[in-house]
Protein backbone atom coordinates (compact mmCIF):
# COMPACT_ATOMS: atom_id res chain seq x y z
CA UNK A 1 0.00 0.00 0.00
CA UNK A 2 0.77 3.38 -0.60
CA UNK A 3 3.13 4.61 2.75
CA UNK A 4 0.96 7.92 2.52
CA UNK A 5 -2.48 6.08 2.79
CA UNK A 6 -1.48 3.69 5.22
CA UNK A 7 0.09 6.88 7.60
CA UNK A 8 -3.67 8.35 6.95
CA UNK A 9 -5.49 4.95 8.36
CA UNK A 10 -2.80 4.94 10.82
CA UNK A 11 -3.52 8.36 11.71
CA UNK A 12 -7.56 7.89 11.59
CA UNK A 13 -7.04 4.68 14.23
CA UNK A 14 -4.43 6.42 16.24
CA UNK A 15 -7.64 9.42 16.98
CA UNK A 16 -10.17 6.43 17.14
CA UNK A 17 -8.35 4.52 19.57
CA UNK A 18 -8.41 8.18 21.73
CA UNK A 19 -11.96 8.90 21.32
CA UNK A 20 -12.91 5.17 22.14
CA UNK A 21 -10.17 5.56 25.59
CA UNK A 22 -12.08 8.75 26.62
CA UNK A 23 -15.05 7.25 26.22
CA UNK A 24 -14.32 4.28 28.58
CA UNK A 25 -12.68 6.39 31.24
CA UNK A 26 -15.55 8.40 31.60
CA UNK A 27 -17.73 5.29 32.20
CA UNK A 28 -14.96 4.74 34.71
CA UNK A 29 -15.13 7.83 36.69
CA UNK A 30 -19.15 7.27 36.66
CA UNK A 31 -18.62 3.84 38.02
CA UNK A 32 -16.56 5.50 40.93
CA UNK A 33 -19.05 8.04 42.01
CA UNK A 34 -21.99 5.09 41.74
CA UNK A 35 -21.22 3.43 44.94
CA UNK A 36 -21.16 6.66 47.16
CA UNK A 37 -24.97 7.39 45.41
CA UNK A 38 -26.11 4.67 46.27
CA UNK A 39 -25.29 4.14 49.87
CA UNK A 40 -26.58 7.57 50.64
CA UNK A 41 -30.19 6.38 48.16
CA UNK A 42 -29.96 3.11 50.64
CA UNK A 43 -29.60 4.96 53.90
CA UNK A 44 -32.48 7.41 53.30
CA UNK A 45 -34.55 3.91 51.83
CA UNK A 46 -33.66 2.49 55.44
CA UNK A 47 -34.78 5.97 57.40
CA UNK A 48 -38.13 6.24 55.20
CA UNK A 49 -38.59 2.60 56.71
CA UNK A 50 -38.70 1.36 52.42
CA UNK A 51 -40.91 2.04 49.73
CA UNK A 52 -41.77 -0.29 46.92
CA UNK A 53 -41.22 2.91 44.88
CA UNK A 54 -37.29 2.74 45.83
CA UNK A 55 -37.17 -0.84 44.79
CA UNK A 56 -38.32 0.05 40.98
CA UNK A 57 -35.26 2.56 41.00
CA UNK A 58 -32.98 -0.62 41.97
CA UNK A 59 -33.82 -2.39 39.42
CA UNK A 60 -33.63 0.46 37.02
CA UNK A 61 -30.34 1.48 38.31
CA UNK A 62 -29.63 -2.31 37.77
CA UNK A 63 -30.40 -2.31 34.49
CA UNK A 64 -28.56 0.88 33.54
CA UNK A 65 -25.83 -1.23 34.88
CA UNK A 66 -25.54 -3.88 32.91
CA UNK A 67 -26.03 -1.60 29.51
CA UNK A 68 -22.80 -0.17 30.85
CA UNK A 69 -21.09 -2.95 31.21
CA UNK A 70 -22.06 -3.89 27.32
CA UNK A 71 -21.25 -0.85 25.98
CA UNK A 72 -18.02 -0.39 27.93
CA UNK A 73 -17.14 -4.51 27.06
CA UNK A 74 -18.38 -3.21 22.97
CA UNK A 75 -15.84 -0.34 23.42
CA UNK A 76 -13.19 -2.36 24.53
CA UNK A 77 -13.21 -4.78 21.64
CA UNK A 78 -13.27 -1.79 19.29
CA UNK A 79 -10.16 -0.84 21.02
CA UNK A 80 -8.48 -3.94 20.66
CA UNK A 81 -8.96 -4.13 17.00
CA UNK A 82 -7.79 -0.79 16.74
CA UNK A 83 -5.04 -2.56 18.62
CA UNK A 84 -4.52 -5.19 16.13
CA UNK A 85 -5.13 -2.89 13.13
CA UNK A 86 -1.99 -0.80 13.99
CA UNK A 87 -0.01 -3.74 15.21
CA UNK A 88 -0.38 -4.97 11.48
CA UNK A 89 0.17 -1.39 9.95
CA UNK A 90 3.81 -2.18 12.17
CA UNK A 91 4.17 -5.43 10.86
CA UNK A 92 3.64 -4.20 7.59
CA UNK A 93 0.59 -6.92 7.10
CA UNK A 94 -2.08 -3.99 7.27
CA UNK A 95 -4.45 -4.38 4.28
CA UNK A 96 -4.21 -7.63 3.75
CA UNK A 97 -6.59 -10.41 4.50
CA UNK A 98 -6.13 -12.50 7.00
CA UNK A 99 -7.76 -15.98 5.42
CA UNK A 100 -6.83 -15.39 1.79
CA UNK A 101 -3.89 -13.14 1.88
CA UNK A 102 -5.44 -11.27 -1.51
CA UNK A 103 -5.05 -7.37 -0.37
CA UNK A 104 -8.97 -5.68 1.31
CA UNK A 105 -10.17 -2.90 -1.43
CA UNK A 106 -9.30 0.42 0.06
CA UNK A 107 -12.81 1.18 -0.14
CA UNK A 108 -13.66 -1.38 2.49
CA UNK A 109 -10.31 -0.01 4.64
CA UNK A 110 -11.75 3.55 3.96
CA UNK A 111 -15.42 2.50 5.48
CA UNK A 112 -13.77 0.11 8.39
CA UNK A 113 -10.04 0.67 8.96
CA UNK A 114 -9.29 -2.17 11.11
CA UNK A 115 -10.89 -4.67 8.72
CA UNK A 116 -9.31 -8.05 8.31
CA UNK A 117 -11.20 -9.78 6.01
CA UNK A 118 -12.22 -9.49 2.36
CA UNK A 119 -15.95 -8.63 1.94
CA UNK A 120 -16.03 -12.50 0.45
CA UNK A 121 -14.24 -14.00 3.18
CA UNK A 122 -16.04 -11.32 5.78
CA UNK A 123 -19.41 -13.16 4.53
CA UNK A 124 -18.47 -16.45 4.94
CA UNK A 125 -17.49 -15.71 8.38
CA UNK A 126 -20.23 -14.79 9.37
CA UNK A 127 -21.91 -17.77 7.55
CA UNK A 128 -20.47 -19.98 9.92
CA UNK A 129 -21.35 -17.80 13.00
CA UNK A 130 -24.91 -18.52 12.09
CA UNK A 131 -24.35 -22.22 11.20
CA UNK A 132 -22.60 -22.28 14.30
CA UNK A 133 -25.55 -20.55 16.07
CA UNK A 134 -28.00 -22.91 14.50
CA UNK A 135 -26.12 -25.95 15.28
CA UNK A 136 -26.13 -25.41 19.18
CA UNK A 137 -29.86 -24.60 18.77
CA UNK A 138 -30.66 -27.41 17.16
CA UNK A 139 -28.61 -29.67 19.91
CA UNK A 140 -30.66 -27.41 22.37
CA UNK A 141 -33.51 -28.58 20.95
CA UNK A 142 -32.47 -32.35 20.67
CA UNK A 143 -31.66 -32.00 24.54
ZN1 LIG B 1 -10.13 -13.05 1.90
Amino acid sequence: MDPEKLEEFRQRLLAERGRLRAEVQEDVSNDVATPGMASSDHAQWEASGGSSNHLADDATELFLQEEEIAIDNSLRGMITEIDNALERIANGTYGKCERCGKPIPLKRLEARPFSTLCIEDKAKEEQEIAQHRAGLASRQNIV
